[in-house]
Parts: C-alpha cells; sequence; structure tokens
C-alpha cells in the first residue's frame, strides 16, 4: 500500500490515522488499568475514546482488525472448539511436598550435570497460580491464537475467548515499554501463563449464579476453567478474568540468556507478570522463600496453591531436558491442605437466597493455619449420607484457598454412643413452606414464594423484563423496600404507596411516581408472564406459556392435579410435581389472592387444536415482512404447533420469507412442504386465529 494507510479501500488517511492512535491509546489504558494498576485517564475519557472508535468502525467496517479493543466483547457462540496442537509441548511438572523433596531436586540436577555438590545453582521462585494454563501466540506483536494446555500437546482453540480478557495485550507495540533496555518485540513469540479469577470476582460470580438459580462454582479455579471454556465468549467477556504469564513456548527473532531474563521481556511487552518472583542463589534461598509463603499466601487476592522452581539459565535447562513429559530442570512446590481435627456441635440447616437448603456443621473452634474456624459446609443431604457425618463426631476439616472450609472425613474410632443420622427438615427452617428436592438434584429447596431468605431474589425475578417487566423498579429500590419492611411478598409491591416510597434515600418525587406507575402497569401482564414470574422453580418462559395456553387462568392452574399438569405438552413428571407443590403451599394462596385484590387475574385463550397445525412442527426462516419473528412463533403456539428453530425430516412446514439461507436448501433436499409468508397468514386465518 503507497498511502501508507493500515487500510486498503475508501478509508480517508486522517480516519485511518485516527482510528490507529485511539486503538493505542485504548490498548495502553486497558495495560495500565488491568496490567499495571496505575490507571491514567479516567473512566470517563476511556469510555469516550471506546464510543468514537465503536462509530468510526461502524462507518468503515473494512477497518474492523483483530487487535482492535473493540474486539474485546466476544463473538457469536461457538459449538465446539477446534483442536489446537502446540508448536512446543507444554510439559507439566514434577511435585515436591516438602523441603526435603526439594534438596533431593538440587542434588538430582547436579548429579545429572556432573556438578560437584558444593556448586550452587541459581534458581527462580515463583508463586504457582491455581487456575488454567493458556497459551498465547504472536505474530508481528498481534495476537493471532490463543489455546488451553490440553494434554500438553493438543488444547483447545479459544482465541475469541481470550481476547477478551484485558490484562492479555492484543497488540504488543501498544504496550512494549519504551525504554532502550527494553527487548524489541519479536516476530513470533508463543507466550504461556496462567488464567485465574480473583476472590472478588469469583464471589460476584456466584452470587448472580444463584439469583439466577444456576449451581455455584466449588472455587476460583473451577469458576475460570469453566469461564475460559464458554463455546459463547460474550459469557467470558462478562467474568473478570486476568491472566499471569511465566514461560515462553516457541519464539523466533529474540534470545534469552535465563529464565528471569524471559521473565523481565514478557513484562517489558505488557503482560502481566507476578511481582513476586525471586532468584534464589542456591536451594537453601528457594527453602526459605517458601516458607516465607505459606504463611504470606493467605493474604492474596486470588488463590495458589504452592511455588514453581525453575533452574534460571537456559543453558543449564537445555542440558539437564525432560523427561516422560517432565523437564528435569523445574519442579512445583505444593503446599499442603490445611486440615485440623475438631468435634461438631449442631448441624444447621441454612437456606440460602435461591431456597437451597445447605447442611451447615458447627464445630468447636478450632484454629486451621493461623484463621479460627467454627463452621464447615457440608454441601447437600447425600455429601453428609455419604461421609456419615453425625452430632457430636470427631471430624477432620480442611481449608483450601477461599473456598469455605469443609468437613473432610469422620473420625470413627472416636464416636461415642451412637448419635442419629442426618435428615433433612421437610419444612423450611426460615418461613415453614415446604422442602422439595427433585428427582435426580442434589439441592433440597424451600418452595416458599414469601421465604425471608429468598425475598431478594423473588422480587428480582418478579420484576424483570420477561415476567412482570417493572421498569424503573430495580434491586436498588427492592432492597430498600425489603430492609424497610415495605414488601415480604411480591403481591406487597401493589399496595405500596407514594408516601411509602418518598422518604426512601434518594427518592425524589419523580422517580417514586415512576416507580408507582411501572407497577401500576405491570397489573396488565399476560398469564404467562405472570405464572413465570411467580418464580416456580423448573418453570421458564415457554412452560409458563404452554401453562397459560392450556389452563387459561391461574385459578385453574391453581387447581389441576399433579397428574392433569402432567399431560400438558412439555411438561414432565419432574415440572408437574414442582408446580403442584408450589400452588398447594398456604403462601401461595395467600399471595394469589392478594394480586387478585389488586386486580391481577389474566387469562389467556386457550390453546386451539386446529386441524391445519395440531401437533406439527414448523420452522421460519428468512426475512418475515409482515410478522416478527416472536409474533410468528406465538401464532404457531397459538395454532396447536411447535415452532423450531432448525430444519429436520421431522419438520412438518418451513416459512420462508426473503433471503432463505441453507435452513431452506435443507427442507427443499429433505422434501419438507415449503410456503411464504403469505401462504402462512392464509392458512392462519383459515383457521380462525385472529392475527392483531
Ligand atoms: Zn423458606
Amino acid at each position: 500500500m503507497s498511502t501508507g494507510s493500515l487500510f486498503e479501500g475508501g478509508i480517508p488517511n486522517e480516519i485511518a490515522s485516527e482510528i490507529e492512535d485511539i486503538r493505542k491509546r485504548i490498548n495502553r489504558a486497558n495495560f495500565l488499568y488491568y496490567v499495571k494498576d496505575q490507571p491514567e485517564i479516567s473512566d470517563a475519557e476511556y469510555d469516550r475514546l471506546m464510543r468514537r472508535l465503536q462509530d468510526l468502525e461502524n462507518e468503515y467496517p473494512e477497518a474492523v482488525t483483530p487487535d482492535s479493543p473493540t474486539q474485546r466483547v466476544g463473538a457469536i457462540p461457538q459449538t465446539e472448539f477446534a483442536p489446537y496442537q502446540h508448536a512446543v509441548p507444554m510439559l507439566s511438572l514434577a511435585n515436591a511436598f516438602d523441603a526435603d523433596e526439594l534438596q533431593a531436586f538440587d542434588e538430582r540436577c547436579k548429579r545429572f550435570l556432573g556438578m560437584d555438590r558444593e556448586t550452587p545453582i541459581e534458581y527462580v521462585c515463583e508463586l504457582k497460580f491455581d487456575g488454567l494454563a493458556c497459551s498465547l501466540t504472536y505474530r508481528g506483536g498481534i495476537l493471532v491464537a490463543g489455546a488451553t494446555r490440553g494434554d500438553g500437546f493438543q488444547g483447545e482453540n479459544i482465541t475469541e475467548n481470550l481476547r477478551t480478557i484485558k490484562a492479555i495485550p492484543l497488540n504488543l507495540h501498544h504496550s512494549r515499554r519504551e525504554s532502550p533496555d527494553a527487548k524489541a518485540v519479536p516476530p513470533v513469540v508463543e507466550v504461556r501463563g496462567e488464567v485465574i479469577l480473583e476472590h472478588d470476582e469469583f464471589r460476584r460470580i456466584n452470587e448472580e449464579r444463584e439469583i439466577n438459580g444456576e449451581p455455584t462454582f466449588a472455587n476460583p479455579r473451577n469458576a475460570a476453567a469453566g469461564s475460559v471454556r464458554q463455546l459463547d465468549s460474550r459469557i467470558t467477556a462478562r467474568r473478570n478474568l486476568t491472566m499471569f504469564c511465566y514461560g515462553v513456548g516457541a519464539y523466533d527473532g529474540v534470545d534469552f540468556d535465563t529464565h528471569y531474563e524471559i521473565l523481565c521481556a514478557l513484562g517489558d511487552w505488557g503482560f502481566k507478570v507476578n511481582p513476586n518472583i525471586k532468584v534464589a542463589g542456591n536451594i537453601d534461598e528457594v527453602v526459605a522463600y517458601m516458607n516465607e509463603w505459606e504463611t504470606k499466601k493467605e493474604s492474596l487476592p486470588y488463590d495458589i496453591d504452592g511455588m514453581v522452581v525453575k533452574v534460571n539459565s537456559l543453558d543449564l535447562q537445555t542440558r539437564l531436558g525432560s523427561v516422560s513429559r517432565s523437564p528435569r530442570w523445574a519442579i512445583a512446590y505444593k503446599y499442603p491442605a490445611h486440615q485440623a481435627t475438631t468435634v461438631i456441635k449442631e448441624i444447621r440447616v441454612q437456606v440460602g437466597r435461591t431456597g437451597a437448603l445447605t447442611p451447615v456443621a458447627i464445630m468447636e473452634p478450632v484454629e486451621v493455619s493461623g484463621v479460627t474456624v467454627s463452621r464447615a459446609t457440608l454441601h447437600n443431604e447425600d455429601e453428609v449420607h455419604r461421609k456419615d457425618v453425625r452430632v457430636s463426631d470427631t471430624v477432620v476439616i480442611q481449608r483450601a484457598g477461599e473456598v469455605i472450609p469443609e468437613v473432610v472425613e469422620v473420625v470413627k474410632e472416636k464416636r461415642v454412643g451412637d448419635p442419629e443420622e442426618f435428615t433433612m427438615p421437610d419444612k423450611c427452617p426460615v418461613c415453614g413452606a415446604d422442602v422439595e428436592r427433585a428427582e435426580g438434584e442434589a439441592v433440597a429447596r424451600c418452595v416458599g414464594i414469601a421465604c425471608p431468605a429468598q425475598i431478594r431474589g423473588r422480587m428480582i425475578h418478579f420484576t424483570s423484563r420477561n415476567a412482570m417487566d417493572i421498569d424503573g423498579v430495580g434491586p436498588a429500590l427492592l432492597d430498600q423496600f425489603i430492609d424497610n419492611g415495605l414488601i415480604h411478598d411480591p403481591a406487597d409491591l401493589y399496595s405500596l404507596t407514594i408516601d411509602q416510597i418518598i422518604p426512601l434515600e434518594r427518592m425524589a418525587k419523580k422517580s417514586a411516581e415512576n416507580a408507582i406507575n411501572a407497577i401500576e402497569v405491570s397489573k396488565n401482564a399476560n398469564l404467562s408472564r405472570l405464572i413465570y414470574a411467580l418464580g416456580i422453580r423448573h418453570v421458564g418462559e415457554r412452560t409458563a406459556a404452554s401453562l397459560a395456553q392450556h389452563f387459561g387462568s391461574i385459578e385453574a392452574v391453581r387447581n389441576a392435579s399433579e397428574e392433569e399438569l402432567a399431560e400438558v405438552q412439555d411438561i414432565g413428571p419432574v415440572v408437574a410435581r414442582s408446580v403442584a407443590k408450589f400452588f398447594d403451599q398456604e403462601e401461595t394462596t395467600e399471595v394469589l389472592r392478594k394480586l387478585k385484590e389488586a386486580g391481577i387475574d389474566p387469562t389467556e385463550e386457550a390453546r386451539r387444536e386446529t386441524e391445519e397445525f395440531a401437533g406439527k412442527t414448523i420452522v421460519f426462516t428468512g426475512a418475515m415482512e409482515k410478522l416478527t419473528r416472536e409474533k410468528a412463533q406465538e401464532l404457531v403456539f397459538k395454532l396447536g404447533a411447535n415452532p423450531s428453530s432448525s430444519v429436520s425430516k421431522n419438520t412438518d412446514l418451513v416459512v420462508a420469507g426473503d433471503k432463505a439461507g441453507s435452513k431452506l436448501e435443507k427442507a427443499i433436499s429433505l422434501g419438507v412442504k415449503v410456503i411464504s409468508e403469505d401462504e402462512f397468514l392464509e392458512m392462519v386465518k383459515q383457521a380462525g386465529v385472529e392475527i392483531d
């Protein structure tokens, strides 16, 4: 390109250089914020740059490159990860569990190198992170590929996911330290490190999952691995992962003499390198450093499970080589798990924010690695039985990283007499409603709609967009309602008065009025929304719609038996049981009574069983002119047919709009009947269903 511009074609030079300049500034800001923790520009300035770049890229889509900071938000979901072959295998390290084994490692190295025992070897000590090992490949300084370690030889290509992690530079020329002694960015380099989650973010993700009724992660490591291996990289982008880099794989055009030089170069190129690195003159210094961190590690904002010790000289590393997939020149020292023995005083059952009942062991206080512990989780009923934990038992408990202490095992020899076995209560210890444990699930839950333990989560769900859609009543306001005792269940929203809201903190008259209005408007919500809003376990939007269309009113759903519920399309025995149990609760009856009193008792036209459509599977493809996709699916449902998104030999009908692509081709090849949007609308009319 003779213009000197990065971009081909129709992008004016001044725009091209503005884009380049903004990218440089944003990448630099990310580096300072996420790697150095020393932000230089304000959030507002950062947002302004980001918006400007977004605008420019929208206007000139051909200017979008993989190293643009706009590419950190995640890409369209994948169905699977492609395998990724590591150019240089990512070996695993042998382990050492005490100081003697570290000394033995030192002696082995010397023996192999033919050195006498008195000559010291220089080592580099680094923290051993508890996360997911990944590799990043840069060509010309641009991130081109990222992969998991896998079995060391082949991992998974997760480039899109790693790109969303802001501590990972996308363009090394933008993050490189500008200093004469910083090594130049090599033409090719593969950088290795560990993707981790810090404790705060781990807690935030678990809280969010609890509210959404999703299983929580057991520890930050699992959460990091689960986040980085998401097929939908947009989810990865929402998790605040970070990555510490600690080594290189294949590289070209750069020379190193020691491992420490590599670490310094990584820092110079803009990677996040952990500051707690020690160059130890001999193995005794290594042991001292390891002892120092045994307690110091408790104060880190992330988990480590040990220390990695590497021979510093790359020349010696080469001479030592590797044996059976592990290098001879490195070892991982693992800190022992922190265990202690104590006695169980009580097994208490706690109710979480989603109604999950968790048995918790209340114990004689005991010190575990400097922390006094008096409670430990027993996870769930099955775990208690598997470990056979009973009150008065002597137990071994363990603390590991951020995880809540847990009971490892019972010291059976110390059991006195025959204490009673643990049983999960069948009523909620907080609200007294029934406890349900669905078939195949480990967790027992309280089904009470007015359970104080769950009120916050239930209210957030009730008011959410796909439920009653009460805009203007967000989690912060709901918290105030709850904390001030204004609401105890969802129906209480409808008896709130403006005089009750105005005195609340940060409440102007205008926003109080908006809240009241939004609550008022939500009274018009249809039956499917109301059923969904009640937050019945296993009842999502689709099931709520099936129930609404089958029964036509809340009263009819409430009066249906478990067997009748199970007859509804798409509803299996587990869901039927859950629905029946929910409506069986006194609290539910009371809430429904209050809702009805407030004027909320929607009815829905029951689903028709039309001859033309009943039981058929219909797929829409291409652009519709008169119908939105949502409306079309709703019509299909009303007619007794089932909308589907993929064409197979079980498809009965394909409605093809403008620019229909592969689905239409597939339908034709399978001999599935294809009709136009107008033909579909005509059929709907024939079936006697109104299109509004
Ligand atoms: Zn309860």
